[in-house]
């Protein structure tokens, strides 16, 4: 069902997933049920056409699993346990980067990460955020330019965050 999706974004966030996790996620592997004592891969090779490595790959994952696993079993995640502490944990992290690390709202971390988070907030997929306004206020901040888009970010991960 999850392949199935129109939107090319979500189909290679899907497949960024899948690729990670090398087996279908329509079923979460064990190794990722005891979510958030999980080990992300240290890189992933992102179906936009490009690398992930580092801390970023664990943004993009979570990101990946709140898409596709609304997706999957719809706005609330069908109130699955899984699906709701990556919300939660998702949240929290973004949360914490605006009111300790100083981002501006709606970025988070760094520019792969801000750019992972962009797809989740435009797809509205976490309930405690206005996530399409959030999202309106991260392109203006690609934009203009501004925090850590001073410097260009990775043209390709650009292209397919900005789809
Ligand atoms: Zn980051």
């Amino acid at each position: 069902m999850i392949g199935s999706s129109r939107s090319p974004k979500l189909r290679a966030m899907a497949g960024a997933f899948r690729a990670a996790m090398s087996r279908s996620c329509d079923d979460i592997p064990a190794e990722w049920r005891a979510y958030p004592k999980v080990r992300f891969p240290r890189t992933i090779r992102h179906p936009g056409g490009f690398k992930v490595s580092g801390a970023p790959v664990g943004t993009f994952l979570r990101s990946a699993l709140l898409i596709v696993g609304q997706k999957a079993f719809g706005r609330r995640y069908g109130g699955q346990d899984f699906y709701e502490r990556v919300e939660t944990d998702l949240a929290m992290r973004i949360m914490r980067a605006h009111f300790h690390g100083g981002a501006p709202k709606g970025a988070y971390c760094c520019k792969p990460c801000t750019l992972a988070v962009l797809a989740v907030l435009e797809e509205n997929a976490i309930r405690y955020f206005a996530g399409p306004a959030l999202a309106r206020d991260v392109r203006r901040l690609i934009a203009e330019r501004a925090w850590r888009f001073e410097t260009p970010a990775n043209a390709k991960m650009l292209a397919w965050s900005l789809g």
